[in-house]
């Protein structure tokens, strides 16, 4: 299904008028019947999922601090390696005011390994402005969840609505594959329009469910059944999905334009001094993980004797690492950098691709 272009359907149109416009775009198709089915679509959804809903560690209550930190950790990670990372967390600070009151160091290195390293401050910041501003209680409307730092419209959204069953759809890289698949949606997903359209479905279908059921089932679904390939075979939408009675569910959602990613090749030495210590460093050149130490950077020394080890990609999301690692041995302790053995090593924060290096040199 095309939609009409932005100008001739803006984003705020009664959405008695857009349901016509659907409508009229279904009849178009020869679809009518798809389009009555989708009006049960919610109850569907919500009943398929109250019966096959995993059992996750953040849904064992819907306490806004436990979603919260499991919304952002999922952000970019997979729910099964995310879990152990987030009952290490609960472990270690069970509630806002045990949040607040943590050390940083000691809360990175809870983070390592989840990348995205802003986002561990981000946690850290609003938890000191929930406790300043809110009294250590979680704000309770998207309207004051979306001001805290790291918190988007997507994250607002979904706890805004699972813990406090606000009506408001959280619209990430799951629901819009659902939802391009369900309708055919032929529009760019980073597009304005689809999102604006997304969404008023989405708060529609609130209307007759529960926010908390409908906004967890969406991802649900998204991610065990409605997936990459998608499960039809299993789907309970299957019958309303206009994809899979067209048999175009692989042409759904349509592919949108990769960046190409920026290469960078960065030279490291892993130096030991003679009390098999080795140098660890806060500098660097880039904005990405400060508060997680590194080895140095080969620019770092004025003159060194090195010996060359391995290559390393070290894949991100919008850059690429290519990293030449070397070994040297120096007989004195500079003062440029923390010196610590490998014991001392293990409970400070640092930068996953070079935990890595170091736990196979020391293994
Ligand atoms: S029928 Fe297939 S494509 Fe349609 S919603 Fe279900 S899993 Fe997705």
């Amino acid at each position: 299904m095309t939609f009409p272009s932005e100008s001739s359907f803006p984003s705020l149109i009664a959405r008695r008028t857009r349901y016509k416009l659907l409508e009229a775009s279904y009849l178009a198709f020869n679809l009518p019947f798809i389009y009555n089915n989708l009006m049960q679509i919610q109850h569907k959804l919500v009943q398929w999922y109250l019966e096959n809903k995993r059992d996750l560690p953040f849904r064992i209550n819907q306490d806004p601090y436990r979603v919260w930190i499991s919304e952002i950790m999922a952000q970019q990670t997979q729910i099964d390696t995310l879990i152990p990372y987030y009952e290490r967390w609960m472990n270690q600070y069970p509630t806002l005011e045990h949040l607040s009151l943590s050390e940083d160091e000691e809360l990175y290195r809870l983070w390592e390994g989840l990348g995205y390293y802003s986002r561990v401050k981000n946690i850290k910041k609003a938890a000191l402005i929930i406790k300043q501003d809110f009294n250590n209680v979680f704000p309770n409307i998207k309207e004051d969840i979306e001001k805290l730092p790291g918190i988007g419209d997507y994250t607002s959204s979904a706890i805004a609505s699972i813990c406090f069953n606000e009506k408001t759809a959280a619209i990430d890289g799951n629901v819009k594959r659902v939802m391009s698949r369900l309708y055919t949606l032929d529009e760019n997903l980073d597009k304005k329009y689809f999102y604006t359209f997304v969404k008023s479905q989405i708060e529609e279908w609130m209307n007759s469910v529960e926010p908390t059921h409908l906004t967890q089932a969406l991802m649900e679904l998204g991610a065990l059944i409605c997936n990459k390939p998608a499960k039809c075979d299993i789907c309970p939408l299957k019958s309303m999905c206009n994809a899979y009675v067209t048999n175009t569910v692989n042409d759904y959602p349509k592919p949108t334009k990769q960046l190409s990613k920026k290469e960078e090749t960065i030279d490291i030495v892993l130096c030991m001094n003679n009390q098999n210590q080795f140098a660890l460093t806060l500098d660097h050149n880039d904005k990405l993980m400060s508060g997680y130490y590194r080895l140095p950077r080969l620019d770092q020394f004025n003159q060194i004797d090195l010996t060359f080890d391995k290559s390393v990609k070290h894949i991100f999301s919008h850059k690429i690492w290519n990293i030449n690692f070397y070994v040297a041995n120096i007989n004195e302790s500079s003062s440029d950098f923390i010196w610590v053995t490998k014991k001392e090593s293990e409970t400070l924060p640092i930068i996953t691709v070079h935990r890595n290096y170091l736990k196979e040199k020391f293994i």
